[in-house]
């Protein structure tokens, strides 16, 4: 019998496919078959991940640059595959939000998925295995977050990105996304050292109290549903949005 959710021959990129999330997605799209590039701003880190992947190639990519993006794309055969991954945090309410940090946010978290798709959608499209898209939202795009107000607004657009491009291409995409809850990564890490340096295990201990299941998620949890959605096993699954959060959400 076949083995479920394989990847095998199938083409990948993953943005921000360096560290946490995107790391774990890359090894776990590897694992199940797929080739994957791993196109991060970090080039030394996808390099070194890539060469302890073997199926896998680093490609220097910064998402909010159309040029860059544009190098990119030129290097890859073909494409199966698309997770919209690459992201940043910014802690603020309206009130202290500056304008150049909410540009910022919306340069890497939503301008970059639309630039990005834009670009790939040519090979998206070609894919014999019709392709599929994995945008990496957030519950901050479905809740509200105290302190998050540019990181809010920008994954409530990824949302709204996923489910317009999901019904402009009903028949030749799939375009899912994923809403994990806070997440073990660089990314949560950063955050501590940042704004809570004298008080890293309080603040973590908030982080775990606040989803019910009382810890933070792992990447690789979220990387099986990349993989997962990205299989044969979801082909009619498109449009939708999917929460790892411990139960935070259902709160
Ligand atoms: P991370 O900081 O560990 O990794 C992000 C990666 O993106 C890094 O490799 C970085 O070099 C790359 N990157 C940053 N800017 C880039 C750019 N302009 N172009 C190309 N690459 C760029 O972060 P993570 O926690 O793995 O987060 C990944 C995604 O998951 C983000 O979209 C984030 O918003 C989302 N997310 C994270 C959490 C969490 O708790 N960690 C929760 C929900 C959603």
């Amino acid at each position: 019998m076949r083995e479920p959710f394989r990847l095998d021959g199938l083409h990948a990129l993953v943005t921000g496919g360096a560290s946490g999330i995107g790391e774990a997605t890359s090894r776990e799209l590897v694992r199940a078959g797929a080739f994957v590039w791993i196109a991060d701003i970090n080039l030394t880190a996808a390099k070194a991940l890539a060469s302890s992947l073997g199926n896998a190639q680093a490609v220097s990519m910064d998402v909010t640059s159309a040029q860059s993006i544009e190098e990119a794309a030129l290097q890859l055969p073909q494409l199966d595959i698309l997770v919209n991954n690459a992201g940043i945090g910014h802690v603020g309410g309206i009130a202290t939000t500056q304008a150049e940090d909410f540009d910022r946010l919306l340069n890497v978290n939503v301008r970059s998925v639309f630039l990005v798709t834009q670009r790939l959608l040519p090979l998206l499209l070609a894919s014999p295995a019709k392709g599929s898209i994995v945008n990496i939202g957030s519950v901050a795009g479905m809740i509200g977050i105290r302190q998050r107000f540019a990181y809010c607004t920008t994954k409530g657009a990824v949302l709204a990105m996923t489910r317009q491009l999901a019904v402009e291409y009903p028949k030749e995409l799939r375009v899912n996304a994923i809403c994990p809850g806070t997440v073990e990564t660089p990314f949560v890490e950063g955050y501590l050292d940042k704004y809570h340096a004298h008080e890293k295990e309080k603040i973590r201990e908030e982080l775990r109290a606040r989803q019910p299941m009382g810890r933070l998620g792992q990447p690789e949890e979220v990387a099986s549903m990349v993989r997962y959605l990205s299989s044969r096993e979801a082909s009619f699954i498109s449009g939708s949005l999917f929460t790892i959060d411990g139960g935070w959400t259902a709160a």
